[in-house]
């Protein structure tokens, strides 16, 4: 076992930068687990920030990682445009009704203030407070929805989809909207001090649209997003492929440079695309971490590890770790990433 010798930040840097930092690093999308683990129910992250940005630093401190997340998920920008977002007791919040109803709805939207509406500048007080608490050396995560998912969110999933058929003029003026407020709000995160950008979307896997409809719906503008995320200051874009994207992990590619993946074999998905991205996974969240024994994590561990050799490699698990997986099962990883240590040869 090597001796870490780098911070955190200069190692996630590295394998965005192609070179080999002094070991695997290890991040974990937390904001279930890291709140259930500290005792604390979801609905308190959003009334004191201290108290999410406590659970954030238990996790770095307790399973070595290297980086702390934003209040992952939070659709701040779907409800500050008028959707209404409903924060159940001990879950995450999710959007219960949308604000779009049709066209004419579309040009009563106003743009939206980062700084001022709904939220959002919580959110953001969140950020600058854990940047300060972690500082230079821990990258600050901050998620950022892309513009497909918010005008789904705003418009209703199914809705939407039907308007590609029915309206796509329509889809396509309320994606241009979209963009513009899903870009101002990614902007505010870097200003408030988020090094990395997650974003995912969920809504835009195969199971959801054909490839021609992403490339004509959700790809552009997420590209033309990420792009002027990273003008903006943005050190690395990660973007979480959640459920099934093989036949459009060749886009992906083009505008992240960390893809979180989901249902994929790291190795096969490492010899196709590192000289693009960085791979990062992909522990099962539900069925190895949630449901499975210690011993059952620290085997799918080792076998995900084995894409580690080379470099361009993060370890993680495949999706947001949901909030009561035994903690012993998370020891289990992070004891495998501490007997891994250095990059395999
Ligand atoms: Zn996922």
């Amino acid at each position: 076992m090597a001796l870490a010798s780098m911070s955190p930040m200069d190692r996630i840097m590295a394998v965005c930068h192609h070179e080999i930092p002094d070991r695997v690093p290890f991040l974990l999308t937390s904001r279930e687990f890291g709140l259930r683990y500290a005792g604390v129910k979801h609905s308190k992250a959003y009334e004191d920030p201290e108290i999410y940005i406590g659970a954030q630093l238990k996790l770095l401190k307790d399973f070595q990682l290297d980086g702390v997340w934003d209040i992952w998920c939070t659709p701040a920008v779907d409800e500050a445009l008028g959707a209404t977002m409903e924060i159940p007791d001990d879950d995450p919040p999710w959007i219960t009704r949308p604000c779009v109803h049709g066209p004419a709805d579309l040009e009563k939207l106003k743009p939206v203030n980062p700084w001022r509406d709904g939220r959002m500048p919580y959110l953001l007080d969140v950020i600058a407070r854990l940047k300060k608490a972690v500082g230079p050396d821990v990258p600050v995560i901050a998620w950022a929805s892309p513009p497909f998912r918010t005008a789904c969110m705003i418009r209703g999933n199914t809705e939407l989809y039907m308007d590609i058929y029915d309206n796509p003029q329509f889809v396509k003026n309320l994606l241009e909207f979209t963009t513009e407020t899903c870009t101002a709000y990614g902007k505010a995160l870097v200003e408030a001090g988020a090094d990395i950008i997650a974003t995912s979307n969920p809504v835009a896997n195969m199971d959801c649209i054909s490839l021609d409809h992403f490339k004509e719906f959700a790809h552009p503008y997420s590209k033309r997003m990420f792009a002027a995320l990273k003008d903006a200051g943005a050190k690395a874009i990660n973007f979480h492929t959640c459920g099934r994207w093989d036949d459009r992990y060749e886009l992906c590619v083009e505008n992240a440079d960390i893809i979180h993946c989901d249902r994929v074999d790291l190795g096969e998905f490492k010899a196709k695309y590192s000289n693009k991205v960085v791979t990062m996974g992909n522990v099962k969240s539900v069925a190895t971490l949630l449901q499975g024994t210690s011993e059952q994590v620290a085997a799918e561990a080792l076998q995900c590890m084995a894409a580690a050799p080379g470099g361009r490699y993060i370890f993680s698990s495949d999706c947001a770790v949901p909030r009561d997986p035994p903690p012993a099962n998370v020891r289990a990883m992070a004891n495998v990433r501490e007997e891994v240590g250095a990059y395999p040869v």
